[in-house]
């Protein structure tokens, strides 16, 4: 069955690293992005989450992330994020490169996490750097509607990536030598539509190493990966964690 099949998988090609999107955290009830259901679907991202609409109106774009911030602090990690946790802690996941900005892979007990596309709770000050912690952050929030720098009084930018903006080079430069390194490279709940992330299992066959996917709906590598599985990365992950773990 499925579940044998990936876990042998898992067990044949060490290192094994994880990318994960927003398929993963769906389970925990947030809402992904891109989907017909999404986000996206309903906000129009240009308006909330660009640099320039944060330029214009950094109050409308907290508007904005404020109740995000306050679902994300009350989503709890699901079976998919505790499974991968459980597998790193055995040995058999190197890391996890993750583009969602949720935290639920740390929650549940990830150390190597590698978020390509910033993290919400946290919040940088545009105009004099000063860095703010998820706490502070959501403290602010209680009392103000944008969160505004104790130095500076500018409004503080999530520290997440926005549109037009780029992608953290540190973090996206240690995706990219994961996936090099990586024997396998398990794909969990991402369509690989967003790049350069989308181009991290070309780097993976590059080198020689294969490419497992878990996610509901066609990516553009299915035809050259090992393994494609269509089912619920909860189920499927739990199953192999208990196999392996
Ligand atoms: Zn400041």
């Amino acid at each position: 069955m499925d579940v044998s099949a990936l876990a042998r998988l898992i067990q044949a090609n060490q290192p094994c690293v994880v990318l994960t999107g927003a398929g993963v955290s769906t389970e925990s009830g947030i809402p992904d992005f891109r989907s017909a259901t999404g986000i996206w679907a309903e906000f129009d991202p240009a308006e909330y989450a660009s640099l320039p609409a944060f330029r214009a109106d950094p109050a409308k774009v907290w508007r904005f992330y404020k109740p995000r911030i306050e679902l994300l602090t009350e989503a709890e990690p699901n079976a998919a994020h505790r499974a991968l946790a459980a597998l790193e802690q055995a040995g058999f996941v190197e890391a996890v490169v993750t583009q969602n900005i949720d935290l639920l892979h740390e929650r549940a007990g990830s150390r190597n996490v590698v978020e390509v596309h910033g993290a919400i709770s946290t919040a940088t000050c545009p105009a004099c750097g000063s860095s703010y912690a998820r706490g502070t952050v959501v403290a602010k929030l209680k009392h103000a509607d944008a969160p505004a720098c104790d130095s500076c009084g500018a409004i503080l930018k999530p520290d997440v990536v926005f549109f037009g903006e780029l992608l953290p080079t540190n973090a996206i430069e240690r995706a990219f030598e994961l996936a090099r390194r990586a024997r396998l490279l398990l794909v969990v709940g991402s369509s690989l539509e967003v790049h350069p992330v989308a181009a991290l299992p070309e780097e993976t066959l590059i080198a020689g190493g294969c490419v497992a996917i878990l996610n509901k709906g066609p990516t553009p590598y299915d035809r050259r990966a090992d393994l494609k599985l269509e089912e619920n990365a909860g189920k499927v992950l739990g199953a192999v964690a208990d196999a392996l773990v």
